[in-house]
């Protein structure tokens, strides 16, 4: 399987931050003057043929994306970065913030030139305190080196850049809450339609959202081309790939595939297999909204389209590993308590069914449940799927209902012996 570490090269090493550093090992800022050369139409062509796909969840292709952007529209037109990487599991867009942050600014310069953009937004994560001031200094470089500011690159283009902190709310990476917030309004989420922000974003303008680890790819594509992006993983699943693995596994932590990676290999090799000698149950391979995968569903690669056919979701790439001494209904409550705490309350499936998610699986855990009450966890499922503003509903419910479909004997175990069968002891 080809292959080539193009992020994590200097991961955990000091000083790598820096302009000096970038331009020195990284070609930093060669990619920007190669696309002032290529011109607008160019890059996002070449953008559109590497195949890039978002890297933020949902994987939708940049340069389609890029595209949506009017062209005649007088109004301007925002470039924003979702750096509110809250997903339960994932902690990828912290290392590019840390390590490389001028590989996301270069992209980013790179990516509001060719949509006509001249001011960017980042919006950072809340918790996010070191990177976020890692940030700051990187942007300030840029400015002092004529990346940013009133003549970018000599070519007379106007580009500011802003770091934007978040207060901490999981829902404001979905990117319509995230506008908001950033407008200054509660970070709720924008009823749909419109479907994108390319028509009505920030500001009522046209603006693209895109994620910290899809625009780190973008100098890359620039330089190198396409065809060298489409090496690395299956068709339509194309580049290299931050994997954060964390849970029951010798050796979590985060590691660089292309995509399409076989998920086993990630986890008995790179990883160290699972610990203290005990045997693989369960895995979440896309953060804790991905539907769970049993043992024998983890025999599957790490790519959009054949995580979609397992029945489950690359998501964020936070693969969370559960070993057999775990019970999956502390796991369940667990993921139904995030998401209660997290729901912003505008739609009552969402407000009451993670709420009454939560107390059934409580219920059931402690040996209080009854044999209907597996049926009726289903049914709330099913109630909160597809009827919500934002798909945070499903992301509740995907998880929950695989959870209770596929280890149902377990679910039921609880409520046959009336207690938790692996005791308080599992860990
Ligand atoms: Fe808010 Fe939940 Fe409705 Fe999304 S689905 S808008 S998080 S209440």
């Amino acid at each position: 399987m080809q292959q080539e570490i193009v992020f994590s090269k200097y991961y955990g090493q000091g000083n790598t931050e820096g302009l000096d550093y970038y331009k020195k090992n990284d070609q930093g800022y060669t990619a920007l003057p190669r696309s002032l050369e290529m011109g607008a139409e160019k890059v996002l062509a070449e953008v559109k043929e590497s195949g890039l796909r978002g890297r933020g969840g949902a994987g939708f292709p940049c340069g389609t994306k890029w595209g949506f952007i009017p062209k005649n529209s007088e109004k301007p037109k925002y470039l924003v970065i979702n750096a509110d990487e809250s997903e339960p599991g994932t902690f990828k867009d912290r290392a590019i913030m840390a390590y490389q942050p001028h590989l996301m600014i270069e992209g980013a310069i790179i990516a509001a030139m060719t949509i006509n953009a001249h001011m960017i937004y980042v919006y950072i994560r809340g918790e996010y305190v070191k990177e976020a001031g890692i940030l700051d200094r990187a942007i300030e470089e840029a400015y002092k080196a004529g990346y940013l500011g009133n003549n970018v690159a000599g070519t007379g283009y106007k580009l500011d850049m802003v770091v934007h902190r978040g207060a901490g709310a999981y829902i404001c990476g979905e990117e319509t809450a995230l506008l908001n917030s950033l407008e200054g309004k509660r970070g709720e989420p924008r009823i749909k339609p419109p479907f994108f922000p390319a028509a009505i974003g920030l500001f009522g303008c046209p603006t693209v959202v895109n994620n910290v680890e899809t625009l780190a790819c973008v100098p890359m594509i620039v330089n190198r081309g396409a065809a060298w992006f489409k090496q690395f993983g299956p068709e339509k699943n194309y580049g290299m790939k931050l994997f954060c693995i964390s849970g029951h596994v010798n050796r979590p932590g985060l590691y660089e595939r292309p995509l399409g990676y076989p998920m086993m290999k990630l986890i008995n090799e790179d990883c160290g297999g699972i610990w203290k000698g005990r045997k693989l149950k369960a895995a979440f391979p896309g953060g804790s909204s991905a539907p769970v995968l049993t043992a024998e569903q983890c025999e599957v690669n790490l790519d959009f389209d054949s995580l979609a056919k397992a029945g489950s979701m690359l998501g964020s790439a936070g693969i969370m590993v559960i070993d057999d001494a775990t019970c999956m209904l502390k796991v369940a409550i667990r993921t139904a308590h995030f998401y209660q705490v997290e729901s912003c309350g505008q739609c009552t499936p969402c407000r009451e069914g993670t709420m009454w998610l939560k107390d059934l699986h409580v219920r059931l855990e402690r040996g209080d449940g009854k044999v209907g009450d597996l049926d009726l966890i289903e049914d709330i499922c099913n109630n909160m799927d597809g009827t919500t503003i934002c798909a945070f509903g499903e992301a509740t419910a995907w998880p929950l209902r695989s959870m209770v479909k596929k280890f149902r004997t377990e679910y039921e175990q609880h409520v046959t012996e009336k207690r938790c069968p692996f005791g308080t002891a599992a860990h």
